[in-house]
């Protein structure tokens, strides 16, 4: 093709077997296959691509490593191509002394802890996907993750973006300074963004001295309403963990099932609690949660080294693999966000729920922050249970909107989401989003379909 001359020496694909690999995320979205699929190597790269795509009519989609649970990645529209980020894997800098790093998008976000740890830093935000999702999915969806009872998700440490916009010019939003007044920050925009405003092509995220300890306690409940009902008490002695993971008995059965951990099966729930910081302090902290739990009839033991506590984390983390293991099943996720004195209530409402429609529920998540990753496990190929387990996730979210929650806590909004985004949002609300979204995207060319239409 004449016009593909404008991206020599740039990566790009229409073979059909590259295409395939593009056309799905880690959700249930059904996308469809897209024309193109490039691989660039930095910023001039995207910018280039970009304008070409523009120019031959094209819908752009970003991707980072398509571990995305809400579609956001998945073209919609025949005429797409795919910009994928994931050969954009260099750490530009790591600056101990200003305590921020600069990266490429495509760099893994555990991969990014690993080297962080060797200057004696720490980058909190660890969603459990961080073996293989990229930082600037991460920004894109604003991912949280386990330690963000305590330090906060993504939008908490990005200082400085570099972003393609979608007539090709690259912009820097925001700043390496920790404070700044400088007009709007329009760096904010782009965070959870979802893709639908331009192409993240660099981030400088702040970060951490390393926590000299960490301990790690497992508390196993026989009710799993009295562990909805500890979670609020832990969090209000004003001991914040830095994680408060809840995992309820059909995640304990898969889990063992699939790794044999030797976990308690006759408990309802478990929590999964970590503390960090200096030593005395910390057991000390440990001491008192031990006994604010037994008064909820909870049972504590504490993983003593790092290989114990490795484990419990490969356990927890393993959790949705396992649920795609299953043969006969197939999950419909969602993941809710309610205020955490509502946690216990919305527990129960589950149960509840799981046992009138007759469909098994899996739960876990993130309890510290009240966000829940509701999995509801419809029969493999069966149109009939597939459409109850819909009428399900309608009736969750519409019960999660009435106690103040919110229908996504981190996954974001993508294709998934879209139809019940009107049950969180006012009609005004949502005309504001895509006034600003055509600001930046007048022709409706980035990630088109996605949050709104
Ligand atoms: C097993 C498992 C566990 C998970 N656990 C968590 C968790 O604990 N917390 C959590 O928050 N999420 C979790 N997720 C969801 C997912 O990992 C996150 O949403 C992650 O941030 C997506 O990153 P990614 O690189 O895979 O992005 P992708 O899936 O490739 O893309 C996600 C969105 O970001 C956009 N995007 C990606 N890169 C860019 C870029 N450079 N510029 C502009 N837009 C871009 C895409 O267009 C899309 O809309 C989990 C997923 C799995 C499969």
């Amino acid at each position: 093709m004449k016009d593909r001359n404008m991206l020599e020496g740039i990566e790009i694909s229409d073979i059909k077997e590259d295409l395939i690999c593009y056309s799905y995320d880690s959700s249930y979205a059904q996308g469809i296959i897209p024309e193109f699929v490039a691989w660039p190597k930095n910023a001039d790269e995207i910018s280039k691509i970009v304008k070409w795509a523009t120019n031959r009519g094209l819908r752009i989609i970003p991707r980072g490593s398509g571990t995305g649970m809400a579609g956001g990645a998945v073209p919609l529209y025949p005429r797409s191509i795919v910009i994928s980020l994931e050969r954009m894997r260099e750490v530009y800098e790591i600056n101990s002394k200003n305590f921020t790093t600069t990266v490429a998008p495509g760099v893994i976000n555990g991969e990014l802890q690993k080297e962080l740890q060797i200057y004696g830093l720490f980058y909190p935000p660890d969603p459990a996907s961080l073996d293989y999702c990229s930082i600037g999915g991460n920004v894109s969806t604003n991912a949280g993750g386990p330690r963000a009872i305590k330090y906060g998700v993504t939008r908490n440490y990005v200082m400085e973006l570099e972003t393609i916009l979608p007539n090709g010019n690259i912009v820097t939003l925001g700043g390496k300074t920790v404070k700044r007044v400088v007009g709007y920050e329009l760096k904010e925009l782009f965070i959870g963004a979802e893709g639908t405003l331009g192409i993240i092509s660099r981030v400088t995220l702040k970060v951490l001295p390393e926590p000299e300890e960490v301990i790690t306690l497992l508390i196993s409940f026989g009710e799993l309403e009295k562990a909805g009902e500890c979670i609020p008490k832990i969090i209000g002695l004003g001991i914040i963990p830095r994680t408060l993971e809840f995992l309820d008995n059909p995640c304990i059965e898969l889990i063992e099932t699939n790794n044999e951990l030797g976990l308690r099966r006759d408990i309802e729930a478990m929590l999964l609690l970590e503390l960090d910081g200096e030593i005395t302090s910390i057991k000390r902290q440990a001491e008192i949660i031990v006994e604010t739990v037994k008064k909820f009839k909870g049972e504590t033991q504490v993983a003593t080294d790092y290989y114990s506590r490795e484990n419990l984390w490969k356990a927890r983390r393993s959790i949705s693999p396992c649920i795609l293991k299953m043969k006969d099943k197939e999950k419909i996720n969602i993941d809710i966000s309610v205020p955490i004195d509502n946690l216990a209530k919305t527990l129960t409402k589950l149960k509840e729920l799981s046992e009138k429609y007759q469909i098994p529920i899996v739960s876990f998540g993130h309890a510290g922050d009240g966000n829940i990753h509701v999995n509801i496990l419809v029969n493999r190929n069966d149109e009939e249970s597939k459409q109850n387990g819909f009428e399900l996730v309608k009736k969750i979210l519409e019960y999660t909107v009435s106690l103040g929650g919110a229908i996504s806590g981190e996954h974001g909004i993508g294709i998934t989401k879209k139809p019940y985004l009107e049950m969180q949002l006012s009609r005004k609300n949502i005309e504001l989003m895509m006034a600003i979204k055509k600001v930046f995207d007048p022709r409706d060319i980035m990630n088109p379909g996605k949050i709104f239409s």
